[in-house]
């Protein structure tokens, strides 16, 4: 009998839609020729006000690539109507959050596959959930992923393995807005540490949502004004001058690293609209770095991913400081884009690893950690 895969997609951040493209392109391995005798998908799609819908629907948003339109009001579920509209939705496809234990579909899965990416699916909360499920799940567990999505946790984590990486101070809203004392003082210790260009960041999201680089005082309370209004956690970071590589990690206890890839670009850093413009970022496949960078490189992504108890999958994200040598760790992505032009498969591609044989090791190892001694 097949394994029934849940595969659990969209949700409630600012990518939603790269989620979809996400699920699509693992519903098409999952389809494949060599997986479709192990696996049968069941679609789970989270609308962006986070309620949970099952069965046709899903398939429909999948199928279609397009995200289902919220309802201005929320009408009553009519019974057996589907359409584009969420407002037309069947009882039995949408699925209330506070209910999600009880539906049938959800019972019904064997394995959960969440391609979440951001906030509520990426940061451990959604893993909570999968894990007082009691089924198993691809990915990092809890802590892996909150501490991958928190930017101060993380680095303190990374410094704490020996890891490299850029001059940091971590923030609180309260620093910035709530004491007109504190703030002035703040971005002085932050000129005397850090200097100009330095980069403030919203600690706990993704996509560079909510990133400035400041490179005045003027910018610098600019920036942190801004970043507080997304986060009560701020990172402010020395900037560098840098190549970007990244580098795939998967496996469990034992993981593996991929090639090297790099991210080039013409803007100003890898912002928002670098990223998700057509035609603004090219990934190069492998970085036409040095045997030792490379190796370096894969040694480190390595030792992040054991530092925050990451499973299953991860980028892991450097800064290569061509002038000096010096390769300094980024961040680490627990459940990094995953379409069919995303840097994490491609980086597996390139290292004999195919789209669908990834998703069916990504299930196994998901398999494997759930079997390990209680
Ligand atoms: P996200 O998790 O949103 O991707 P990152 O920390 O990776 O956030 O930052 C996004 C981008 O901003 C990076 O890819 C890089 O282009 C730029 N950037 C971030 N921090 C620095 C830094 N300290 N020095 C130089 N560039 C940086
Ligand atoms: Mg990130
Ligand atoms: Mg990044």
């Amino acid at each position: 009998t097949k394994l029934r895969v849940g595969l659990l997609f969209g949700g409630c951040s600012g990518e939603h839609e790269v989620s979809i493209n996400s699920a699509r392109a693992i519903a098409k391995a999952l389809s494949a020729e060599q997986n479709a005798s192990k696996y049968e998908i069941l679609p789970f799609y989270i609308q962006k006000d986070g309620r949970w819908l099952a069965g046709n629907v899903s398939q429909q948003v999948l199928e279609s690539g397009q995200p289902l339109q919220l309802p201005r009001s929320n009408p009553e579920p009519q019974e057996n109507q589907l359409g584009s509209d969420s407002s037309q939705l069947s009882t039995a496809d949408r699925l209330s959050f506070s209910r999600w234990q009880s539906p049938s579909q959800v019972a019904e899965v064997d394995v959960w596959f969440p391609i979440l990416h951001g906030p509520n699916g990426e940061d451990g909360t959604v893993q909570g959930l999968l894990t007082l499920m009691q089924v198993p799940f691809v990915g990092s567990g809890v802590l892996g992923s909150a501490m991958g999505m928190d930017k101060i946790a993380m680095k303190m984590a990374f410094a704490q393995a020996g890891l490299p990486q850029v001059k940091y101070m971590a923030v609180n809203r309260s620093q910035i807005w709530s004491n007109p004392c504190v703030f002035p003082k703040l971005c002085d210790q932050i000129e005397l540490n850090l200097g100009y260009p330095c980069f403030i960041k919203p600690a706990n999201l993704g996509s560079s949502v909510g990133i400035a680089k400041a490179r005045s005082r003027q910018e610098l309370e600019t920036a942190l004004d801004n970043a507080a209004s997304y986060d009560r956690r701020i990172i402010v970071e020395a900037g560098v001058i840098a190549r970007e590589l990244e580098c795939a990690v998967l496996g469990n206890d034992q993981p593996q690293a991929s090639v090297v890839g790099e991210i080039t670009y013409s803007s100003d850093f890898y912002d928002y609209e670098t990223k998700y413009t057509q035609g603004k970022a090219d990934l190069v496949i492998p970085a036409t770095v040095s045997d030792a960078v490379t190796r370096q490189i894969q040694e480190m992504a390595l030792q992040a991913f054991a530092a925050i108890d990451a499973g299953g999958l991860a980028r892991v994200d450097f800064f290569y400081v061509e002038a000096t040598g010096e390769v300094l760790i980024n961040e680490i992505n627990t459940l990094p884009g995953f379409t069919a032009t995303s840097m994490y498969p491609l980086l597996w591609a390139h290292s004999g690893v195919s789209f669908p044989e990834l998703v069916d090791r990504l299930i196994q190892l998901a398999l494997e950690r759930r079997s390990t001694p209680e």
